[in-house]
């Protein structure tokens, strides 16, 4: 007997006619790339992304077409992100970050009909442009005033679009498993993959990241992704803040400490999002200036291991709640948030941060286990550390144009290493191919990296297996200090002993002016090896048969 209730697809224009509808005087403020903040509503918004919409169609844009954005975070992107997937056609996020290669090789492989692009990126078209024969329009995300002179034929001004158009539009009803975006992957290895999400999945994935034990959103929060809205959709941020009709705050491409303090302290902003370097810089701006946010409650850090010492300094100096959390593009991307349970808030302050280190723990809707190298499912006990698999309702099934699925029997093989305790807390002990294998046993790099970075000199640090030829590999750190700070090796290497076992005390600390970051803030480990290259251990740390 089948249930007797109302079946409304789950599809991503619902989110904005609800904000549109419920919400429609919540503003959506923007830097932008022409100077001023802009500054509108989620009901100007839709009735925008509704002129939009037609726009497209009339470009000749049909379902499942692919269109393009190279766009920071702002207004006219958000318009776009409904627009194209409310006509049935896919969003495609392009990291701009990327080399001009790697972008112009996504935009093949994706045959991308329509780029729109913001203002800052026209040197970048006028440099891909002849590699990328799909593109049918070049649309530049501007004002007649401020269009760049390309050298283009099909440049587009979107404004002019726009002005075209009427703002009514009724959405087509679309299928909830259709094809909604597409994100590619940062591709250390290889060739970026592309994820294509479905409506359906980009939906319970709003829904699920809004609840109280992961972001916690409400119509009550100001909400300013600093995570680029190329990097895995935001975080899900542009669906889930009209879902519960919060204030959206866009920084544009004004992710400095400085900017993002002044944005937040303008805006109220209460709730945010970003990777660990974002925070850093955040941080010492706000020690240089004693400037401090009391709006700002809680922020999400995730993309990369947080250091503890970061988490610890923003409860301690700035009384703001660095909430870590763990996902990947494959992921749409939430895969983890650390919400203390209820047994655990009357634990001591050392036990709860004990806990809050971790990458957290599964909302609704994802699952997770570890596994060993054959393949059996390890205790779920705070330290077994092995292959972590996640299955869900927003997990990826295919990659775009690869037949093979990744799965293996049914969950996807993430490439982290990691250990699950009894509550569900996670914890990533490393990436696959960073952890250091030292003569047969693993030393988890991110260890290394959060008790150097609790050094009061150190503002960055990585650490690396070098090859070595008694032991495989040995962990070498790569440090950065802190402006006008000082520490000798000896001193740092001096801040190990009595934190990790002694055979994972890194052998050598290697200065350096600054470390190299992927398109989406890493530290890349890739480059940084690359950058070792000619790296030789000191003559005292090689084995006898080497000397
Ligand atoms: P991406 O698909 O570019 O977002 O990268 C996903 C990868 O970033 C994951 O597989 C992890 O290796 C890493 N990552 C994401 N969040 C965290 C976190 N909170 N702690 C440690 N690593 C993380």
């Amino acid at each position: 007997m089948q249930g007797q209730m109302m079946t409304l697809p789950l599809t991503i224009p619902s989110l904005l006619e609800h904000a549109a509808r419920y919400h429609g005087d919540t503003e959506i403020v923007s830097c932008t790339q022409e100077g001023p903040l802009h500054r509108y509503t989620y009901a100007d918004a839709q009735r925008r992304a509704k002129q939009a919409a037609n726009a497209l169609v009339r470009l000749g844009v049909k379902p499942g077409d692919r269109v393009a954005t190279l766009a920071w975070n702002g207004f006219r992107h958000f318009e776009l992100y409904y627009a194209i997937s409310g006509i049935g056609a896919i969003t495609h996020t392009v990291n701009p970050r990327l080399f001009p290669e790697q972008i112009s090789w996504i935009i093949r492989d994706a045959e991308d009909e329509v780029v729109c692009f913001d203002l800052g990126f026209a040197p970048l078209v006028q440099a891909i442009a002849a590699d990328c024969p799909s593109v049918r329009h070049w649309v530049a995300m501007t004002d007649r005033a401020h269009m760049p002179a390309l050298p283009i034929a099909n440049l587009l001004c979107y404004e002019e679009l726009l002005a075209g158009e009427p703002d009514h539009f009724t959405w087509p009803p679309l299928d909830e498993h259709s094809a909604a975006t597409l994100c590619y992957t940062s591709g250390t290895t290889g060739n970026p993959k592309g994820v294509l999400y479905s409506h359906r999945a980009t939906l319970l994935h709003a829904l699920s990241s809004s609840l109280p034990d992961a972001l916690a959103l409400s119509g009550r929060e100001v909400v300013a992704p600093v995570v680029p809205m190329f990097h895995v959709n935001a975080w899900g941020l542009p669906y889930s803040a009209p879902l519960v009709g919060a204030k959206l705050v866009f920084p544009g491409s004004c992710l400095d400490g400085e900017s993002i303090f002044k944005l937040f302290e303008r805006e109220g902003v209460t709730f945010s999002a970003g990777v660990p370097t974002v925070w850093l810089s955040l941080q010492q701006y706000m020690r240089q200036s004693s400037g401090r946010l009391p709006a700002l409650q809680r922020m999400i850090v995730g993309g990369a291991a947080c250091p503890p010492a970061l988490m610890h300094s923003y409860e301690q100096e700035f009384g703001i709640c660095l909430q870590h959390a763990w996902g990947m593009t494959e992921l749409s991307p939430m895969g983890t948030v650390n919400t203390l349970k209820a047994s655990q808030l009357t634990l001591d302050p050392e036990a709860r941060f004990a806990i809050a280190v971790k990458q957290g723990r599964p909302p609704f809707g994802v699952d997770l286990k570890t596994v060993d190298d054959n393949g059996h499912e390890l205790p779920r006990d705070g330290h077994s550390a092995g292959a972590l698999m996640v299955r869900g309702h927003w997990v990826v099934e295919h990659y775009f144009g690869i037949d093979q699925s990744p799965l293996v029997d049914g969950w996807f093989p993430t490439g982290d290493v990691a250990t699950l305790d009894a509550d569900g807390f996670m914890q990533i002990t490393d990436r696959a191919k960073d952890v250091i294998k030292s003569g047969g046993e693993w030393i988890s790099s991110i260890d290394l990296e959060n008790i150097a970075m609790a050094h009061p000199a150190i503002a960055e640090a990585a650490a690396v297996g070098m090859p070595h030829p008694k032991w495989d590999e040995r962990p070498l750190l790569v440090v950065v200090l802190k402006p006008s700070l000082l520490a000798t090796r000896e001193q740092v290497l001096a801040h190990y002993p009595g934190k990790v076992a002694r055979f994972c005390i890194p052998d050598d600390v290697v200065f350096v002016e600054a470390l190299p970051h992927t398109a989406t803030g890493k530290v890349s480990k890739a480059l940084l090896r690359e950058q070792l290259r000619d790296y030789h251990w000191p003559a005292a740390n090689q084995p006898e048969v080497a000397k």
